[in-house]
């Protein structure tokens, strides 16, 4: 059995993540993380990934798993992309998306998508891979599910937005569900 650390202090997705790893893991063990943050300076969420779980590592010596994601839109050139968490300066999610729709009124184009790099550092090996999730940003919030952005994302397929639906829902096509899909299917390879 194998100890992985999440190298994440944001608890909602620490939470999520706990749920679409849960019974996949298999044998393994999930703990949290409370060491020093880097800074993560990387210009790909691939990058910045590997930047939390290096130092996630490097601090604990155990193999350690962490995330980079954020909402891509078509018509800002793929802003806020990998900036998605300081958007409107502050941390705030309602500042976030209130300042996207702004940065969208008026435009026709409202295609966007949720990225989420997932990685893996042990002493032996770097693993890092990418799961997107398309769809569209709509005209107003709601629903009172999820964080972020998902009051004002619609996922392609999907009728309302990303925080109407249920976690169990969402965790199973997100972005960070697909993601983790390919992650641990590497770590069953290597680990059991
Ligand atoms: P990170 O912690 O650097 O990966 O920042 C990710 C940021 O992207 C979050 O603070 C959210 O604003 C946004 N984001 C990432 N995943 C989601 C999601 O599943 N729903 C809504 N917003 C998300």
């Amino acid at each position: 059995m194998t100890t992985f650390v999440l190298a994440t202090h944001n608890a909602h997705k620490v939470g999520e993540l706990r749920r679409i790893l849960g019974e996949r893991l298999g044998p393994h063990e999930l703990i949290g993380y409370d060491g020093p943050e880097p800074v993560e300076d990387g210009d790909t969420f691939e990058a910045n990934a590997l930047i939390k779980a290096r130092a996630a590592n490097a601090h604990t010596g155990q193999p350690a798993i962490a995330d980079d994601s954020g909402i891509s839109v078509r018509a800002l050139g793929g802003a806020p992309g990998i900036h998605s968490a300081r958007y409107a300066g502050t941390r705030s999610d309602v500042d976030n998306y209130t300042l996207l729709l702004e940065n969208l009124k008026g435009e026709a184009d409202r295609a966007a998508e949720f990225v989420c790099a997932a990685a893996l550092v042990d002493g032996d090996r770097e693993i890092v891979v990418r799961g997107v999730w398309p769809g569209e940003v709509l005209e107003a919030p709601s629903g009172a599910h999820g964080f972020g952005y998902d009051p004002v994302f619609k996922p392609e397929g999907v009728a309302t937005s990303s925080a109407e639906l249920t976690p169990d829902e969402k965790n199973a096509i997100s972005h960070r569900a697909r993601a983790f899909g390919q992650l641990v299917e590497e770590l069953r390879r290597i680990y059991g």
